[in-house]
């Protein structure tokens, strides 16, 4: 099912006298291609859960238009959506087994929707099945690992086959493993049903992950959306920039003179066709370069190993973060010594404006 969002708002009136509305998501308009799965990302408070509940029908839009196929189900309840909704802390019912949990919106269906017994036991089973927890279903929520409890709500999700499937920071509650782990599971059980996603997180690396297309939002406003190495490698803004990857982008104060990038006194890149102007510098961690005769001089601090690749740790005057971390195959012999000098990937360097963050592209 495609889901369209045309300018979806949300306004939420202030609480006090004095206390301003909060606009908690700006005008947002979106295509989700039917089947796929969209990370929508973005620090805590940006407006991803109340973008998730409009679309579930929990809260109704300030303003603009939710379609699910070509119909406008705006005004439409949440029971009457066809949406599976899964929070971060899971909502099991404690005094019901498994198999009681995740049977329990099928006893709510009337009409033609009516199921018997059997039909909802069979049902239930095969959505245990789909989160291998069908071994579990005479168990109460009490005596299931957070994994297998997250299952199990996911398990309850899908039991009424839904058109489209929300998780609202599904994984936030499990150690790293099982995090690592459960995402996993919701790609495979997401391509295996196919049916259309919106998997919220403030986890960069996790949506980047399994999501097909990744949509990053800041106070309510959409920065950007496509596919996730596009917007890694291509952010049309510093805070998008920063936002995506780990180790983050090295920051630095630089300007632009006469076609050149420096940073401090160094000409570090040919920038032809940008006009003059005092910027801000991004570079990836693996846009370094070693070389000894490389423009960038940095303070060498340290070197950590990690197996494949090694971490050069350095800083620099003009660095805005605390250190400078350089990702280097662990082929290249790192001479011990006071600095450490690089060149640069072109293709790796990115340039924003002073005056509002945006990308100034070369
Ligand atoms: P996220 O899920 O990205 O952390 P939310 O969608 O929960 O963000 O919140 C977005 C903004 O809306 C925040 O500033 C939050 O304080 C505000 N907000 C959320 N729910 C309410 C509410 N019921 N009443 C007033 N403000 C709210
Ligand atoms: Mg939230």
């Amino acid at each position: 099912m495609k889901v369209v969002l045309q300018n979806l708002t949300k306004i939420f009136p202030s609480r006090n006298k004095k206390g301003e509305e909060v606009v908690a998501v700006n005008d947002f308009t979106f295509t989700i291609p039917d089947g796929k799965l969209i990370g929508l990302l973005g620090p805590s408070g940006c407006g991803k859960s109340t973008t998730l509940y409009m679309i579930s029908g929990l809260q109704k839009p300030s303003g603009g238009q939710i379609f699910f196929g070509d119909d406008d189900v705006t005004e439409l309840s949440a029971e009457n959506r066809g949406v599976g909704l899964v929070f971060q802390n899971y909502a099991l019912y404690p005094h019901m087994t498994v198999k009681q949990n995740i049977m329990f919106p099928l006893q709510n269906l009337k009409g033609e929707d009516k199921l018997t017994k059997t039909e909802m036991i069979e049902r239930a089973y095969t959505a245990a099945k789909l989160v291998q927890i069908d071994d579990l279903m005479d168990r109460k929520p009490s005596e299931l690992s957070g994994g297998q409890q997250q299952r199990v709500a996911i398990a309850r999700a899908l039991v009424k086959m839904p058109k489209v499937l929300l998780l609202d920071e599904p994984l936030s509650n499990l150690d790293a493993r099982l995090r690592l782990q459960t995402r996993e599971e919701i790609r495979r059980i997401q391509k295996e049903t196919g049916i259309t996603t919106i998997f919220v997180t403030h986890d960069q690396e996790e949506a980047m992950s399994i999501s097909d297309m990744i949509v990053v939002m800041k106070l309510g406003v959409v920065q950007q959306t496509g596919k996730p190495q596009d917007v890694y490698d291509d952010p049309v803004n510093l805070f998008v920039a920063k936002f995506l990857g780990t180790p983050p982008i090295n920051v630095f104060n630089g300007k632009v003179a006469d076609g050149k990038l420096y940073i401090g006194d160094a000409a570090v890149l040919d920038t032809p066709g940008v006009a003059d102007q005092e910027v801000t510098v991004g570079i990836r961690p693996e846009g370094f370069i070693l070389d000894d005769n490389g423009p960038l001089v940095c303070k060498l601090s340290g070197i950590e190993v990690m197996g494949r690749d090694v971490s050069v740790v350095s800083t620099h005057e003009a660095s805005l973060n605390p250190v400078i971390r350089s990702i280097i195959n662990a082929d290249n012999k790192i001479a011990a010594g006071e600095t450490v000098s690089y060149s640069l990937k072109a293709h790796k360097v990115m340039i924003f404006s002073k005056e509002d963050e945006s990308r100034i592209y070369f």
